[in-house]
């Protein structure tokens, strides 16, 4: 039968299980969900939003019997590619965005794959719990999209990541099955543990339906540090320094000089001209115990030579430091048209050694790049903007990809700390990947997807064999 009859018998299908009011197959409306937020795309031919875990199963079961590849997709803020289609269905699941249960007894919370992740953390905060897993795009992501990424943020040094905070799934396998793996207790190993394969999967293996996600108490008060530096290697000595002192901040975030000039230019923030580096920094605890941690931070910035350091007095002016850090995407984004960011992370003590790599590369491929990050857990983003007109930049920008993935994996780190693979660095994996891992995990993919069905292309790619 030809693809366009399948296609539209699929349609017919897809609006019984879901009414027709959440099914999508004209240009116009499904042109909103070609992209996501790299410079990427890819048109789906259906898209469809349903409302529940059994149509989400009804929906898989259909397109599965009819041999059509089905994307799952949160809300598309993915830096990799992974939520855009190849064609086929697109599969949307912001219209499942209730928190189910929130419960401070046995701290967790079950939550339907779309809840925006910031939800979760106003909510549980409500109750004086904390979700720490905090993506900078918090306000607009999911739930189903940070458990698909294993997403991290900046947290992550103290609090971990999304998988650390995942007891247990519900998905949906491509052929329409509902499994239900983990539960709601902290520790479990009744089994495989298949909510922590499914954790980074990248929604290859199956659509998550719910989640039970661990809280902890909330702490009880939180203090922010802006260091600025007027030399990076003296931001470099101030992490060393903290960390040496055995002092934990909860959150620890590094911007350099090009980004912080983005970011000045944008949100005029009113830093000294000869800002090289700054770090933002949060402590938290109790009263006495984050106040005494945020001095401590402090100091050990001055002693590294900051040239200047502020303890926010407000939550405004936390927010404020915040903001900072938050806006270098956008900041970036209006510069140039095309904008790669990549993901790498790194043993954390070779970033000085990964820090002087990318000023090398910055400088001799002439590319024009910002590199912030999370300076505890070694996982920095190097973004670079270029004019895709510009066939001769495009070749420095490509190069420069190459190298700094290879210095991330010279100095034992990784290709992507928390944003995934996708397709745009599926050509690249066979460089961090041993042939043997590779084929396992292949094999796995075929267990849960023998006809390879869902989110084709994505992870598994050709190889950039340059
Ligand atoms: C400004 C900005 C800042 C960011 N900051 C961070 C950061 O600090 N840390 C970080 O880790 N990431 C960050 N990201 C990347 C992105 O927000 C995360 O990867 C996030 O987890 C994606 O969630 P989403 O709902 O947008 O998912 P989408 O982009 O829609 O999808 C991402 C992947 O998840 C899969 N997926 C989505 N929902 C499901 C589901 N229910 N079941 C199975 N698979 C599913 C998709 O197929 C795709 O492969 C940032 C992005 C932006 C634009």
């Amino acid at each position: 039968m030809g693809n366009k009859r399948r296609l539209e018998r699929l349609q017919r299908r897809l609006q019984q299980i879901v009414g027709h009011d959440f099914v999508f197959s004209c240009p116009e409306d499904t042109i909103p969900y070609s992209f996501d937020a790299t410079y990427a795309e890819g048109r789906p031919e259906i898209v469809v939003l349903p409302g529940t875990a059994a149509e989400v199963a009804a929906v898989l079961a259909a397109a599965y019997e009819e041999e059509v590849p089905l994307t799952p997709r949160g809300a598309g803020t993915g830096l990799s590619g992974g939520a855009l289609a190849v064609g086929g269905v697109l599969l949307v699941l912001t219209r499942m965005h209730r928190i189910l249960e929130l419960n401070k007894q046995s701290l967790y919370a079950v939550v339907e794959p779309g809840v925006v992740t910031a939800e979760l953390q106003r909510a549980a905060a409500r109750k004086r719990l904390f979700y720490p897993p905090d993506p900078s795009s918090a306000e607009v992501c999911t739930i189903g999209g940070n458990i698909a990424e294993n997403a991290g943020g900046a947290h992550g040094f103290k609090y971990g990541v999304t998988r650390d905070y995942l007891l247990g799934l519900e998905f949906a396998l491509p052929s329409g099955e509902l499994i239900t793996t983990g539960g709601y207790t902290v520790k479990n190993v009744t089994g495989y543990d298949l909510s922590r394969l499914l954790c980074g999967s990248e929604g290859t293996l199956g659509v998550i339906t719910k989640a039970v996600l661990r809280l902890i108490p909330a702490p009880e008060a939180r203090r922010t540090i802006l260091a600025v530096f007027a030399a990076f290697e003296a931001a470099a000595e101030a992490v060393s320094r903290i960390i040496d002192a055995g002092v934990v901040p909860a959150a620890f975030e590094i911007m350099d000089r090009a980004a912080v000039r983005c970011v000045e230019r944008y949100l005029r923030l009113g830093l000294p001209a000869n800002t090289a580096a700054f770090i933002v920094a949060e402590t938290d605890g109790y009263e006495d115990t984050a106040a005494r941690l945020a001095r401590e931070v402090a100091a050990l910035c001055r002693k590294a030579g900051a040239q200047e350091v502020r303890v926010a007095q407000t939550s405004a002016e936390a927010e404020a430091f915040w903001r900072a850090r938050r806006s270098v995407s956008a900041a970036l984004a209006r510069l140039k048209p095309f904008k790669v960011g990549e993901d790498i992370a790194v043993p954390l003590g070779r970033m000085p050694e990964l820090v002087n790599r990318l000023q090398a590369i910055r400088e001799q491929e002439n590319i024009d790049m910002v590199v912030f990050g999370h300076a505890a857990d070694g996982n920095l983003h190097p973004n670079i903007i270029a004019n895709p007109r510009d066939g001769e930049e495009m070749k420095r920008v490509r190069r420069a990809m190459v190298r700094i993935f290879d210095a991330a994996l010279e100095l034992g780190g990784t290709l992507s700390g928390e944003h995934g693979i996708g397709t745009l660095k599926a050509p690249y994996l066979h460089r961090a990947l041993s042939p043997a891992a590779a084929d396992l995990m292949q094999r796995i993919k075929a267990v849960f997807d023998p006809k390879g069905l869902l989110n084709p292309g994505k992870i598994w790619a050709d190889r950039d064999e340059t």
